[in-house]
């Protein structure tokens, strides 16, 4: 967005010790402003003093497991907190344009692969019921309303700034740790699931074009490739010389209590109506978090 021209302003929880860390880069150059989506106020009034115009709701509690252990939580924030962002874009300015982001967890037991726009849901957490009505408030407010707003049903996306609790981030982690001597193991979960993995980078992009149509409207964002945890641990101990099988070690305690098994979207209509096509493929993808994490190892010895 800053690449853009854009004037940006960050949305942020209060927290005694703040966690910037993968905004430092930038943090010079964007507004950041204090508000929760469990206080519907505080977010009319960052809307009021940032006067926007376009939302990006990408807020939520996100990480799937989490999502069995505080459910009503989740709910507030991953569903209800869609909501109230959208009251206060009807009440501050209902010109605002408004992306929410949605999530291929909503698919779950998939009913048919690849996933598009018009695959039914049947999310597998408390995590992915709070996406499904997002997803349906945002098209709501569209129908109810007529607010621009446009539902991103993105697959998972990855960068080297992802979440290490992440099943990507964790593993190329892991393995910049074992290759600085930092641990012995990386302990994982279900091997065998699949999903579809995309650079993050290429996925922001759909978002912005998402918003600069003449109309809203909802969107799968997928580079149409599957693969395993287990192909990807492979992938990500290669090129350091290990052999991935004296390392990764299956912790049942990490298996959920409904997985999601397989995830494969078919962006077709992005491709024809943004023109949108994912730039980085998945080997790549990897290398780059690689890279980046032994990278980052080195440099704090
Ligand atoms: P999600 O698709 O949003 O749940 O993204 P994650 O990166 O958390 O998980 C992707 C897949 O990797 C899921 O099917 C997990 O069950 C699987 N997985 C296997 N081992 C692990 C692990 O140790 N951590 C995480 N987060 N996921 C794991």
């Amino acid at each position: 967005m800053l690449e853009k021209g854009y004037t940006v302003w960050g949305m942020v929880r209060r927290a005694s010790t703040e966690t910037f860390e993968r905004i430092e880069h930038i943090k010079g150059k964007i507004q950041l402003k204090q508000a929760d989506l469990l206080d519907q106020l505080s977010l009319v009034r960052v809307l009021e003093e940032s006067r926007p115009h376009e939302v990006y709701n990408l807020a939520a509690q996100s990480f799937v497991p989490t999502s069995w252990s505080q459910p009503v939580l989740t709910g507030e924030l991953t569903g209800l907190g869609v909501t109230r962002m959208l009251e206060a874009v009807r009440l501050v300015d209902p010109g605002i344009r408004f992306y929410q982001a949605s999530s291929s967890e909503m698919f779950g037991q998939v009913r048919e692969t690849p996933q598009t726009e018009r695959t039914p849901f049947h999310p597998r957490s408390p995590y992915g019921v709070a996406k499904v009505y997002g997803h349906a408030i945002t098209i709501n407010y569209r129908e109810s309303y007529g607010i621009f707003a446009c539902s991103g049903i993105l697959f998972n996306h990855e960068s080297p700034r992802r979440g290490k609790e992440f099943v990507t981030r964790k593993v190329t982690d892991g393995v910049a740790r074992i290759k600085h001597g930092l641990a012995r193991e990386l302990r994982l979960g279900n091997l065998e699931a699949r999903r579809d993995w995309g650079f993050a980078g290429d996925y922001v992009e759909a978002m912005w074009l998402m918003l600069q149509q003449e109309a809203a409207d909802d969107y799968v964002i997928a580079t149409g490739e599957g693969h395993s945890v287990r192909d990807l641990v492979e992938l990500a101990f290669s090129p350091v010389g290990l052999d991935w099988r004296q390392y990764v070690v299956v912790d049942p305690n990490l298996k959920r209590p409904a997985e999601v098994d397989v995830l494969r979207g078919d962006a077709t209509k992005a491709r024809h109506r943004l023109g949108w096509a994912p730039k980085v493929r998945f080997p790549e993808l990897v290398r780059m978090m690689v890279e980046a994490d032994l990278a980052r190892y080195s440099a704090s010895r």
